[in-house]
């Protein structure tokens, strides 16, 4: 047929490569099934807080300076807060990145004296800097914030005797990451989260459950404010930008500790009343629309990679049939030469930037070298397809993201391809 030829000739697709992903395919076509499904009713539920809030074409004005009366900010945090079923929503272009919101959340609500406690272990790794775990400067423990963790069991699950132990009267905030980031923990389901906030509000009611949200938004039709997290975050370059949004993260949740986090983003006394949004509200908004087809088309591309690369003799997080909390799937790639053999074949099959190798180097907030594959239109955008590594055992991959399924797809095709080419993959 025409789509493989095409394949063949202008992308020199192995031939038996080609086969076993029509295998991939077949074998992956039932859970496609409960992808659209999810993405349906997300799309829906955009939909309708878009429609409740009478978006129109006035929101799409700009603001500059101090941004008073930002009319489509306004509007786009009540579409935020209506989705998560939250009272109140932080949006913002003066987030730089989800780490940045999680530092504004955290600084915003916790004070001298106050705990913190991750009750799932080590959180992602440009948080230990945040907290000070990793010594820095200006970190919450160095603001006299104490930090406690609780290690997950051996099976993954949450120590529940230990995180009784460790709640005290000053427990002030506990801080939940969803997905697994550059670990090779399971990324939690939410009616995990449920049964964690749950557990700690049976011993300490007022304590903050923050759920780091980073990768998990529109994967289920819930979110984690459904299921008891008075504060949920994330990156807007990330799963709710829909690849659209240029720069930005999101705070959602009860009112009283996302205005705390808006004290903290812009300074006590102004809050969320200031804020210029500099043109790039359309984007953000309708970033927001296409959010639930590109994080289906994400999870699409996840699942496919799972399965394929199984099928060459690889393990995976999660399998490809295994129930999902987020868009990153890990590879397990043996050693550090396939690693980055995978890496520079995503970015070789990029729109942007494919004609560039990716190598390892020191990134700032981790502890080893980092390989990054991004030939992405925003800088940095993990929606769009990439994959990224630690360069330390187990050798995994994390690869997310996807704009469309036809890239995803077709993405992952050429980065195997261009192991089976340089002898990483035998076949
Ligand atoms: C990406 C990510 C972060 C940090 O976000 P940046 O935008 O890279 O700063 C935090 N937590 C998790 C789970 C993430 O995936």
């Amino acid at each position: 047929m025409k789509l493989e030829n095409y394949l063949l000739e202008e992308f020199n697709i192995d031939k038996e490569l080609l086969k076993i992903t029509k295998k991939a395919e077949k074998d992956i076509e039932s859970i496609f099934k409960n992808i659209d499904e999810v993405y349906e009713y997300n799309q829906l539920k955009v939909l309708k807080a878009m429609q409740e809030n009478k978006l129109s074409d006035i929101h799409f004005a700009s603001t500059t300076g101090y941004g008073y009366n930002d009319l489509g900010r306004d509007v786009l945090e009540k579409i935020y807060a209506d989705i998560f079923h939250a009272e109140s929503a932080l949006v913002r272009p003066q987030i730089i990145s989800g780490t940045h919101a999680l530092t504004v959340a955290l600084f915003g609500n916790l004070k001298y004296g106050d705990e913190l406690i991750s009750p799932v272990g080590t959180p992602y790794d440009t948080l230990l800097g945040v907290i000070g775990v990793n010594e820095t400067k200006g970190s919450l423990i160095e603001n006299g914030v104490k930090y406690k963790q609780v290690e997950l069991l051996e099976d993954g699950s949450f120590d529940y005797e230990n995180i009784k132990k460790s709640i005290t009267e000053k427990t002030k905030m506990v801080t939940i990451q969803r997905s697994k980031g550059y670990s090779t923990r399971p990324s939690f389901l939410l009616k995990d989260i449920k049964n964690l906030i749950d557990f700690i509000k049976s011993i300490k009611s007022d304590v903050i459950c923050m759920v780091d949200n980073c990768y998990g938004e529109f994967v289920d039709i819930i979110e984690p404010t459904d299921v008891g997290a008075d504060l949920v975050v994330g990156s807007l370059i990330k799963n709710p930008g829909g690849g659209l949004a240029p720069v930005g993260g999101y705070i959602v949740g009860k009112e009283e500790y996302v205005e705390n986090a808006a004290f903290r983003l812009t300074a006590p006394g102004l809050g969320k009343e200031v804020g210029p949004t500099l043109g790039i509200t359309p984007s953000l908004i309708q970033g927001l629309f296409l959010a639930p087809q590109v994080v289906a088309s994400s999870l699409k591309g996840a699942v496919f990679a799972a399965r394929l690369l199984e099928l060459l003799g690889f393990n995976t997080i999660p399998k490809y049939n295994e129930e999902r909390s987020d868009i990153v799937q890990a590879i397990l790639m043996k050693n550090e030469q396939n690693i980055i053999a995978f890496c520079k074949g995503i970015q070789l099959g990029a729109p942007v930037d494919s004609f560039v190798s990716p190598t390892p180097w020191d990134m700032p907030g981790y502890d080893c070298k980092v390989i990054m594959a991004a030939g992405a239109f925003i800088q940095g955008a993990s929606i769009e397809l990439s994959a990224d590594a630690p360069i330390k055992p187990p050798y995994a991959v994390y690869m997310q993201g996807g704009l469309t399924w036809a890239h995803a797809k077709n993405g992952i095709i050429i980065a195997v391809n261009d192991m089976i080419k340089n002898g990483s993959i035998k076949l």
